[in-house]
Parts: C-alpha cells; structure tokens; sequence
C-alpha cells in the first residue's frame, strides 16, 4: 500500500489497549492488541447467486451494450473479479431514455397515483424479502461492512421506498391548492458509497411523482443495483419505467447530454457536479446536486464526554468515511481537548478493521485503489504541512484496499485535510475557545452540507444550529437518517434536497 512513513515525531500508533506507542516503528510489537479478538463470525456468501456478466437493464429486459464492451467489477476487501459489467455508450443511453420516454407517455402518467403507489410498496417489501442478500451483495462489491448494509442501508433503502409509496396518491395534499405534475423522463447519476441507497433516494420520489427514470450506478459498484432490476421485474413494473445503464464517467456524461431528458439528479463530487451544471445550464432540463461535505462536528465543555466520542466514532468512521456528510473536522473546546483527544485515542484503538462479511468488523475496505490513493496522497499533505497523526494499529489484511482508522491534531485552518474530503477514515481535530469561534470557524468551508453540535444545553443548540450554514444539523447524535427528513447542501455541497415532503419538489412541476 503507498503509504508514506512520517517521522515518528508526528505519529503515534495506538494499540487495542489505547496506549501509544512511541516506540520506533521497527521496534513496536506486530500483535500488540491481537489478545483480545473475536472469533471469526463471517456472513454466509455461499448462496448468493453473482452472474458473470451482468447487462443493462433497458425496457424491462436485460440486454448486450452495443458497444460489447465490459468492464470488471471487483471486491474490494479482496481484489477478486466478481462479474464483468455492460458498458453503455451513447446509442445505448439512447435507447434507454427512448424506453423511458414511451413508458412515460403510454403508461406511467398516466397511471393514478394510487397504482403507481402499488407497484411501490410491491418493490419495498421484495427489497425487504432479499435485504440479507442484497446486504451481502453490496458489501462484497463495495467494501462497506455487513453491519452497516445489513442494517443501515437496507433498512433504509426498503424504508425508502415505502415512504414515497405513501406519496404517489396524496401529492394534492402535500401541496394544497397547486396542480402536481410529473416532469417526464428524469436521468439519474450515483455513487459508489451507498449504492443501493442512493439508488432509491433517486427513483422512489421521481417513480410517486409520475416520472420514469434512466438512472447510472458508479462504475465500482453496479451489481446491486442491476439485482434491484430483477426485483424491479418481479414487481412487474411496466417496461421502462425504469432503466439501468451501467459504465463509467463517460456513461453518465452523454446521459446528462441527451436531449430528450427533463430532469437530471446527480449525486457525487463537487468537481462532477460543476461540470454537469455547467453543460445543462441553456437547457430545459431541470437540474438537483448533491454533492461533497466537509462537515464540523462540534464538541462543547459541557457536553456528556463519552457519548460525543461515540458519536465522532460514528460520523467519520463509519462506512470508512465514505460519506458525503462525514463530520470530517472536529472542533472541541479547548478546555476538554486533552480529555477528548485521550478518549478518542482509546477508542479508535479497538475498531476491527478487516474482513467487511465479518460481523464483528467496524471498519470494512476502502472502495477502490484509486480512493485509496486519495486518502494517502491527503493524508500526506497533513504530515508535510505540520500536523500531527494518530493512527490504529489495526493489523490490515494483505490483499485489498484498506485505510487504519486515524486522525490529526496540530491542524490548521489552511492545511489541505482541514479544507479538502478526504472521503476516508481521517478525521482533523481543531480546537475553538468560544462559541462565536466555533461558528465562525465551522462555516469557514465552501461546502455546507452538514454538522454536529454536542452540548448540555439545549438553548444553546439552537443558538448554533440556527448560525451554521449546513443542510442538516446534528445535535447530541451524528449520521441518522429517516425518509420523512429532507438532505441536502448549502453552497458548493449543492442544491436540491432529497428525503421528506420536500424531495418531491424536484420531481413535480406546480401550477
Ligand atoms: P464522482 O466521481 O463525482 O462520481 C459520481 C457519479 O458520477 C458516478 O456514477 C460517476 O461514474 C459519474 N460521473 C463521473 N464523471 C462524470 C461526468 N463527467 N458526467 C456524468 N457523470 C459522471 O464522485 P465519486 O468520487 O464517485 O463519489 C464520491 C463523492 O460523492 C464525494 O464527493 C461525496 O461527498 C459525494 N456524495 C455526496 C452525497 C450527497 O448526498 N451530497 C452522497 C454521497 C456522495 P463513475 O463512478 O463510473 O466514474
Ligand atoms: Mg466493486
């Protein structure tokens, strides 16, 4: 793994017992922390059927891309091929929005939304009938653990889809006295962090408001959402309504450029995101973002200790990091810093990284080399410009992609992992005296997608929340999701919000 040795007078390696070990790196024990492990206890794969091509999903059936070229689709945790993918091209996108096109004049708008509400909950309750492999599924293709796809995203994406199922026959209620129209043919662009997730963060609200949808998975991780096309088949949902084309950026490139589309949603980085708003900017086509984070998670002297701790465990490492609302920095006030630091230090020392089908693992494998690369190339920044790194010594299984759960101190205001996403299990810790401080500074970013505020006080949470410039603000909790709640960005983390009575409005014209 390319990963740069700092001096040892900016690292230190924590062990399972949350000691330090300052010793030089040659010197330290290999299995230091090893003594207290769990046994094995690894999610049944065996039965989980895998193709070894998979094929766009166009009008209802599968078919060969026209240009019969695939791409490897791998295992991150293991760097197995696990199927080769269907690359669309143009003609291929064409065909797609064709089918969506028809699907939505003959048959979907035209639909009453009590049907479509039907076929809806008919796709939620299968997504919960195969949750366990679609968990497995996603975790093998993506790297993030069992216990997070078992039970955040799954739960989640059937939860999803239920919710917006609630929708499709009371759009009149949840814009009294304005006339709710679909907008037509939506494309769809995702990424790879929660796949399936973001696959029904997009389809569920544009399929209850009347839409049909052409929608492209991140090149990395496509198989879940073409076994979601399965169940889309099951659920007997008219031929295209939805379509699933697979490939890479240049994929989702003539999608957004495709003339005969009126909505595009795209989820992914701010550089993408930049691009795409720039070529359907003298369009019709209507356009939602949602795009990076670099989230302040903020600590307050008087907020219960421990339990902030966890919730710092829980907004960066989680998922590897891989979070778009990741509460990347954290501001602690500075007369509980030594205390935080201690804690968090102890407590990075006992997450398992390794095996993600293990059920014992908090932290699963990075999601491609190329992210890999991302992480150290920032992480190196932060030594070459001063900070300090804290990192586990988590033994890391020798094949795949894995990153040891870390942070720094010593962090400035200009170092690069204090104002860049690190999209890893990186965390920058700062330091604020007062809360007009800890404001200003949170805001001190071009994103604005979420935050953290750990305090006793309930006046003064809403003193800060009201102050900082995020789509969604934590308070005493980090990382919950519910459909009912809307997400998304202010400034360069996008616009558009997903979730709740307002995710459908990107779908609807009202009159
Ligand atoms: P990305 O490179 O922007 O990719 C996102 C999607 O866009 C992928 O499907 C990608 O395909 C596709 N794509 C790439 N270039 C394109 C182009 N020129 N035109 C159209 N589509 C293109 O983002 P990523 O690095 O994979 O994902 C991580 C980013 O997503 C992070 O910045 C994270 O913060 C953000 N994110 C935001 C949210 C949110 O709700 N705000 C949620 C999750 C993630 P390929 O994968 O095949 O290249
Ligand atoms: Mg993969």
């Amino acid at each position: 793994m390319p990963r740069r040795k700092p001096s040892t007078s900016q690292l230190a390696i924590v062990d399972r017992n949350g000691e330090a070990d300052e010793r030089p790196v040659a010197k330290r024990p290999l299995d230091f922390g090893e003594r207290w492990s769990y046994a094995p206890a690894p999610e049944a794969s065996n039965y989980i059927k895998l193709h070894d091509r998979y094929q766009l999903f166009i009008n209802g059936r599968f078919v060969a891309p026209k240009s019969g070229n695939y791409f490897d689709s791998i295992n991150p945790a293991t760097e197995e091929k696990l199927a080769e993918i269907g690359a669309a091209n143009e003609k291929d996108i064409d065909l797609a929005v064709k089918a969506a096109r028809r699907a939505y004049r003959n048959v979907w708008s035209k639909m009453p939304g009590r049907e479509r509400g039907k076929y809806l909950f008919r796709i939620a309750r299968l997504i919960q009938e195969k949750a366990r492999e679609l968990a497995v599924l996603e975790t093998m293709d993506g790297g993030k653990t069992i216990k997070e796809s078992r039970d955040i995203d799954l739960p989640l994406v059937a939860a999803h889809f239920f919710y917006y199922a609630g929708w499709a026959d009371k759009l009149e209620y949840a814009f009294p006295g304005r006339k709710a129209r679909p907008l037509g043919v939506a494309g769809q662009i995702i990424p790879w962090n929660f796949p399936l997730l973001m696959a029904a963060w997009k389809l569920a609200p544009a399929l209850a408001c009347g839409n049909t949808c052409v929608l492209k998975p991140a090149e990395t991780t496509s198989i879940t959402a073409l076994h979601l096309a399965q169940i889309l088949q099951e659920a007997e949902l008219p031929d295209g309504v939805v379509n699933i084309v697979t490939g890479a950026g240049k994929t989702g490139s003539a999608l957004i450029n495709h003339t005969d589309i009126d909505k595009i949603a795209f989820t992914g980085s701010t550089e993408v995101g930049k691009r795409i708003a720039s070529a359907v900017v003298r369009t019709k086509k209507k356009l939602t973002l949602e795009l990076g984070g670099k989230a302040a998670n903020i600590i307050f002297d008087d907020a219960p200790i421990d339990q902030a701790v966890e919730g710092i465990i829980a907004g960066i490492y989680f998922n590897q990091g891989h979070v778009c609302c990741a509460g990347s920095r954290l501001f602690v006030q500075e007369s509980v810093f030594s205390n935080v630091i201690r804690k968090l230090r102890d407590r990075i020392s006992t997450l398992r990284v390794g095996d993600p089908l293990d059920k014992n693992t908090d932290i699963g494998a990075i999601n491609s080399r190329a992210q890999l690369d991302k992480i150290c190339e920032l992480v190196d920044s932060g030594l070459k410009q001063g900070a300090q790194l804290v990192q586990s010594r988590a033994r890391l299984p020798a094949k795949g992609y894995w990153y040891p759960p870390s942070f720094f101190t010593g962090v400035t205001a200009s170092h690069r992992i204090a104002l860049e996403e690190i999209f890893g299990p990186v965390l920058s810790v700062m330091t604020f005296r007062t809360p007009e401080e800890a404001i200003a500074r949170a805001n001190n970013t071009p994103y604005g997608l979420s935050a953290g505020v750990w305090t006793d006080k309930g006046s003064k949470i809403f003193k800060i929340v009201n102050q900082l410039r995020a789509g969604v603000v934590w308070a005493n909790t980090y990382n919950k999701f519910d459909p009912s709640s809307p997400f998304g960005g202010y400034k360069e983390s996008g616009f558009g919000r997903e979730g709740g009575r307002h995710g459908l409005l990107p779908y609807l014209t009202l009159s």
